[in-house]
């Protein structure tokens, strides 16, 4: 796809949440992308999917509280820190635009697990400014050539994070969209703990992803 029909997929997302949060029955809506069969792709063709929820999941509760003890302490939203403290130390930074930055998380589950934050602080993706959704598309597409150049076409899932729509969580958390491509598979450790084993350091994933050539 181009950026601008990126960008429009992105504005499609915006629209169907917009929408779907005027039915009080929602709490939350996750929009996701499984790309590849070993990413549990059950169509041939490129597609997106939104689900709405009536509750809001305990994954997602878990990032929610994490945010927040970290504003507790620090007064202080944890991506934007995250944000601030990886453009300074520029290690584990895969590219940046004028608003979003892609870095590899400095403890990433999986192998070239990359996110994608926007600069600008908010809790919602379906409540970013319109010249978001460009920069969003422009970054989204690099990334995922330079993933399908360097990691030859895998399978992946992404991910979109934004604060449910039934609470307030302005101040504390930060809407990002995660990208993980399958590179390796979900094992017994990682089902009898929640803890992933992750062979690539966040440090070498950022230096072989930088180094493609767009
Ligand atoms: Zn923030
Ligand atoms: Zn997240």
């Amino acid at each position: 796809m181009s950026e601008a029909h990126i960008e429009r997929v992105f504005w499609a997302f915006r629209e169907r949440i917009v929408d779907l949060k005027r039915d009080t029955r929602f709490r939350f809506i996750l929009v996701f992308k499984n790309h590849g069969a070993a990413a549990g792709a059950t169509l041939e063709h490129s597609h997106s999917q939104l689900i709405a929820l009536p509750i809001v999941p305990d994954f997602v509760r878990e990032e929610l509280d994490g945010a927040r003890r970290h504003f507790e302490a620090k007064e202080r939203c944890v991506y934007c820190d995250i944000i601030r403290q990886e453009v300074e130390s520029d290690r584990r930074i895969v590219q940046e635009n004028a608003d979003i930055v892609a870095l590899s998380p400095y403890a990433p589950r999986f192998p070239f697990e990359t996110w994608l934050l926007p600069r600008q602080h908010g809790a919602r993706f379906e409540e970013a400014p319109r010249s978001v959704y460009e920069s969003l598309a422009r970054m989204l597409k690099s990334v995922l050539q330079r993933m399908n150049r360097a990691l030859e076409n895998p399978a992946y899932n992404l991910v979109i994070h934004s604060a449910p729509f039934s609470e307030s969580h302005g101040d504390f958390y930060h809407w990002h969209v995660e990208v993980m491509p399958k590179l390796a598979r979900m094992a017994g450790f990682e089902a009898g703990t929640g803890f992933y084993i992750n062979p690539t350091s966040p440090e070498e994933a950022t230096q072989v992803l930088r180094a493609v050539r767009l």
